[in-house]
């Protein structure tokens, strides 16, 4: 007679929070019988993507029956020459996601020890989670990553350390000085992960300039970096880490044979040239921002100071009942209580129009809690 056992899933996954994300704007027009959503929940382009990238796409579809280059080489050729540096020092990825997938699994065995700050992106948690490594949280200085503590942070069995840079969801920076004293301090056996999502939207002169590392040839250190934001490609899924080959090599190992797809590999080496989509993105997110702490400081309300596309908004105890006002009057915002900020929503940098309609919306709702 066959034993009764069931199916067990892997041990790492008792450890893992599902990741929730913003809520897709078809949820909220099924549940609330609304149309007309407003969604600035996922830190998107609001402008979309660049022409020259759609266009790209539509030429690239009929051929869409074939496999893609699974070595990305023409966009990795690409970006090497976007980046000045050499084409084995890069590798395209399913999104920064992806990438992430593929480096827990190319370097965390059960025995490694892996840093990251409190309030951070959550997808590190995920995967670290799934290999069986231990994960480290580093409390926030203010309400920015706290390089010192997660250097002190770092002992034998330390293998990996997620600096996400500018971070989600506090939209803060560390700075040069911090990065250097801090990479002064790794050893190393310990990997850096710049996870520089927001790159682009960076305007501070004391933004680090992590590439230099790899320029020198240093060998542990990666920068991760995306088409889905500033780009407007979050849809088509594409990223990508810049490193040493010999760092590059054991995730090519393990990577999914054609992670990036065809259409994937054509917006992206479209996007690269268009600057001046780039440049337009970036003001009018400049624009709306100061339009959204304006309105912040005429509401009463604190916030950070963001070097990103979202804001962090300080609303008090009542942060998740107003985060429900808003969508049940359209507006999708992202509750922060799964960031360890309870107290703040974290709204993305919309068109004029949005913004308006999100910052009235919140008055409202503000009355209402
Ligand atoms: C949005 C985001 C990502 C995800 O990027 P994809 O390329 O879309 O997977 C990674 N890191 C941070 C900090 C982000 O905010």
């Amino acid at each position: 007679m066959a034993m009764k056992k069931a199916i067990t899933e892997q041990r790492g996954l008792k450890w893992i929070e599902a990741y929730v994300p913003g809520k897709p704007i078809e949820e909220v027009e099924r549940e609330y019988g609304l149309s007309d959503i407003v969604k600035l929940a996922s830190n998107e382009n609001p402008l979309g993507a660049s022409p020259m990238a759609i266009s790209a796409m539509k030429e690239t579809l009929p051929e869409i029956n074939l496999y893609p280059d699974g070595s990305s080489y023409d966009l990795r050729q690409s970006l090497a020459a976007h980046l000045g540096i050499d084409f084995e020092q890069v590798m395209a990825g399913n999104g920064i996601d992806g990438l992430i997938v593929q480096l827990c699994l190319a370097y965390l065995d059960e025995d490694c020890e892996v840093i990251a700050s409190r309030s951070s992106f959550p997808i590190y948690d995920i995967y670290v989670h799934a290999m069986r490594a231990s994960l480290v949280k580093t409390p926030l200085k203010g309400y920015g990553l706290d390089l010192e503590a997660m250097a002190k942070a770092i002992h034998e069995r330390t293998k990996m350390v997620f600096v996400c840079n500018p971070n989600n969801p506090t939209g803060t920076i560390v700075t040069t000085q911090e990065v250097e004293a801090f990479m002064a301090r790794v050893p190393q056996h310990v990997l850096v992960v710049f996870d520089e999502a927001y790159y682009e939207f960076v305007a501070s002169d004391e933004f680090p300039h992590t590439l230099s590392y790899i320029e020198q040839g240093r060998q542990n250190v990666i920068i991760l970096r995306t088409f889905s934001k500033i780009y407007g490609l979050a849809g088509i899924r594409l990223g990508y880490a810049i490193a040493d080959p010999g760092i590059l090599g054991p995730m090519y190992k393990i990577k999914e044979p054609f992670a990036v797809n065809l259409l994937a590999q054509a917006a992206g080496m479209a996007a690269l040239k268009d600057e001046a989509f780039l440049r337009r993105s970036a003001s009018e997110n400049d624009q709306g921002r100061r339009y959204l702490y304006a309105q912040f400081d005429r509401l009463g309300l604190d916030y950070i100071e963001s070097h990103t596309n979202f804001v962090l908004v300080k609303i008090g105890s009542e942060a998740l009942e107003v985060q429900k006002h808003l969508l049940e009057k359209g507006v999708i915002v992202r509750p922060c209580d799964g960031y360890d900020l309870p107290e703040f929503l974290r709204v993305t940098v919309g068109k004029e129009a949005e913004n308006n309609r999100f910052i009235q919306a919140l008055e409202q709702a503000l009355r209402g809690a």
